[in-house]
């Protein structure tokens, strides 16, 4: 089938005509020639296949090394400070996991540090690595499995989620305390933009491209007889292969027992979300009391002190979301299962909705962290982590693992089934 094109052809060509198999729906999509700054779409589910920016490598480099250079920043100042009746309180980021850590919450204090630091970071050297090599036209070691890698790590990546729960921290203790933004946290601010800069101008398809006319293969060479279509890089191998020829990803029909894996994952996250709103999320001990409270409990806390927006943002992330992630994923396992009413195009848009929104849950997790790294001034004043936060913590995750095991192609299977003697995408 013909793609979408949002413009008409223009020159310099940089991508010749080709077959891509569509990541979402599976379908086998016929690209014209695409030049500078034009974007493909499914004809079938909207899905965006690749765009070629107007300066495809040195966008991606220019923003990776600004990124790189803003996060060395932001790990080398205070991010936030606290005044409470003259005891001063300053913290850097990595503070936030070191204390997190003495209190033997380990589970947050790794994800802190591998979704705000660690895997950003990573992200940022294999990109610098691959464009590098694109630019210089020289071929590198690992070049392929890293372009795979540098996706896969994309949605764990959760600096401007981190930044949204250092304002709502914030704001939380502006009515007990004098509280001002550090250094670092602008640099995060700048971090977070650059890093989801870089990220969009990242075009799976086109790097898959390139990397492989380093190595002397043209995946856009038709193919003669029956083909796989890589869900990973999107061109297509001959269906005898057990991988893919150009990303060495492994080639399946529909991702093994998917719907096994989403429904499995979603319990878990079912099960999980129960303690995280029964037990405390959060310890506050003020002049030797102690207050636990619950996520709800915070909700209607902030609600009744007149801090609406940060009540609406909490219920949001914290109780709409989590909820609205889980039914719709129950919802979209059962159409996967059973022959459906619905239109698969509206449950595709209905998977990207959840996709997107799910990270966005950590909110509350990261404004417990930065809470208790900050308030730390004994009886005085000092906030501790509940038993809820980890329970949180674990249900965001697996609600995340729960949506990435699911195959969107599934929901397509009734226009296109898969074939079930042979592999064929
Ligand atoms: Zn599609
Ligand atoms: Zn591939």
């Amino acid at each position: 089938m013909p793609a979408t094109l949002t413009t008409p052809p223009a020159e310099p060509i940089s991508m010749p005509a080709h077959v891509m198999a569509c990541p979402q729906c599976g379908l086998h999509v016929d690209l014209p020639a695409l030049g500078t700054r034009e974007e493909a779409f499914c004809p079938r589910c909207d899905e965006h296949l690749v765009s070629i920016p107007r300066s495809p490598v040195d966008g991606p480099l220019a923003f990776a090394w600004t990124s790189l250079i803003l996060l060395l920043l932001a790990c080398s100042f205070p991010l936030l400070a606290i005044d409470v009746q003259g005891n001063q309180t300053q913290i850097s980021l990595l503070q936030n996991a070191e204390t997190i850590y003495r209190r033997d919450f380990a589970l947050l204090a790794n994800v802190l540090l591998l979704c705000v630091l660690l895997l950003p970071s990573l992200f940022l050297l294999a990109i610098i690595y691959l464009f590098s090599g694109i630019k210089f036209v020289h071929r590198l070691p690992g070049m392929r499995p890293l372009a795979t890698l540098a996706a896969r790590v994309q949605p764990w990546m959760m600096v401007d989620v981190f930044l949204l729960g250092a304002i709502v921290s914030m704001i939380k203790m502006a009515s007990l305390a004098q509280v001002g933004f550090g250094l670092s946290f602008w640099a995060l601010l700048g971090f977070s933009l650059a890093l989801t800069r870089t990220g969009s101008l990242i075009e799976p398809h086109w790097l898959h491209y390139r990397i492989n006319l380093l190595h002397g293969t043209d995946p856009t060479q038709r193919q003669t007889g029956p083909t796989h279509g890589c869900h990973t890089c999107g061109f297509l191998s001959p269906a005898s292969d057990e991988r893919c020829r150009y990303c060495h990803a492994t080639l399946y029909a529909r991702h093994p027992r998917s719907l096994q894996k989403t429904a499995a994952l979603l319990l878990a996250a079912i099960v999980l979300y129960l303690p995280a709103n029964l037990y405390p999320i959060m310890l506050t001990e003020s002049l030797g009391r102690t207050t636990p409270s619950t996520i709800v409990q915070g909700i209607f806390l902030m609600w009744q002190k007149g801090s609406y927006p940060i009540a609406l943002i909490i219920f949001v992330a914290s109780v709409f979301i989590p909820i609205a992630k889980m039914i719709a994923l129950g919802l979209l396992c059962l159409a996967a299962a059973l022959p459906r009413q619905v239109h698969p195009l509206h449950l595709t848009r209905l998977y990207r909705i959840i996709d997107f929104i799910g990270r966005w849950s950590m909110v509350d997790v990261f404004v417990v962290i930065i809470l208790v790294t900050l308030v730390r001034m004994g009886s005085l004043m000092s906030v501790h982590p509940g038993v809820a936060a980890l329970s949180f913590c674990g249900m965001v995750l697996t609600s995340m693992l729960s949506a990435m095991s699911f195959d969107v192609r599934l929901l397509w299977d009734v226009q296109q089934p898969a074939s079930t003697g042979h592999k064929y995408d």
